[in-house]
């Protein structure tokens, strides 16, 4: 079951919001709401503009023209610091510190924001939400695997409670039980905490399980946008349907194959 969530994830909201690199045009005139609370997917080809977009959401990025609104509010006035506190960002390779322990990874957020009180218990309470055993706290983090450091990314991300989660290709460098494993259970974390999370991922499969709305972009722009079910029954475009294509053909295959034995 899909249940609303109490959202305190804020809404989202895009106005012709575009950025251009010289002559190619990375976003293109893209306007867009989300509803707090929701889980959105951004997938397309590789260099379709997704890392882009989700970057001008959180200010890695700025946009050569439009705006940005989190809750209402033009992230370009807001305090850069507070707007980094406020959303998590994970992405491939998610880059731990390796000469730190896990803990201080997890807490550097907090300590960035000069929040000195009760961070061991932050940190116990965040590797419990990510599942991973608190003895890990005061190991370094080469000496984890790279699910394990995946999972370290999204507590991380998670110390200053943020509403909103953006997350680039989270899992795309991990083996696929780990990888269906983690989508899982941070979908399931999504919906506990009530955030609004968007995810880039190139794997339409992943952004079918995980999202309850997915835009598919192209050259920039936001070529379909629909539920998964919509795009499992078809007509939203072709570029959505060359990429619900790839999974359907391999769930065919591995029906046709079954019933052989
Ligand atoms: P995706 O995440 O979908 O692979 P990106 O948003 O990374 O796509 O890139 C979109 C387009 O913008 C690509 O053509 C890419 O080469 C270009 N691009 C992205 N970032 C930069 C940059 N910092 N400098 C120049 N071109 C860039
Ligand atoms: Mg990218």
């Amino acid at each position: 079951m899909n249940s609303v969530p109490s959202a305190s994830g804020p809404a989202i909201s895009l106005k012709n919001v575009s950025r251009e690199y010289g002559a190619i045009k990375a976003v293109d005139n893209v306007s867009l709401e989300i509803a707090a609370g929701s889980f959105v997917a951004l997938v397309g080809l590789s260099g379709s503009g997704k890392s882009t977009l989700l970057k001008m959401i959180n200010r890695l990025v700025d946009p050569s023209a439009g705006k940005v609104l989190i809750a209402g509010e033009n992230v370009k006035v807001a305090d850069p610091h507070v707007l980094r506190r406020r959303i998590g960002y994970v992405f491939q390779n998610i880059g731990l510190f390796p000469h730190m322990t896990i803990a201080r990874n997890i807490a550097i957020g907090l300590e960035l924001a000069g929040e000195k009180n009760g961070r061991r218990e932050r940190v116990m309470e965040l590797l419990e939400l990510v599942e991973l055993p608190k003895e890990m706290a005061s190991r370094m983090a080469h000496q984890l695997s790279g699910g394990q450091q995946q999972r370290v990314g999204v507590a991380r991300a998670l110390a200053t409670r943020p509403g909103l989660m953006l997350m680039d290709e989270p899992f795309g460098a991990l083996d696929p039980v780990t990888r269906d494993s983690l989508a899982g259970q941070y979908k399931a974390l999504h919906e506990k905490l009530g955030l609004t999370t968007i995810i880039v991922t190139h794997d339409m499969a992943e952004a079918l399980y995980l999202a309850d709305r997915i835009l598919v972009m192209e050259g920039g722009q936001i070529k379909a946008d629909a539920t998964p079910a919509e795009l499992l029954s078809g007509g939203v475009g072709d570029e959505a349907e060359a990429l619900v294509a790839i999974p359907r053909a391999q769930a065919a295959h591995l029906i046709a194959l079954s019933k052989k034995t």
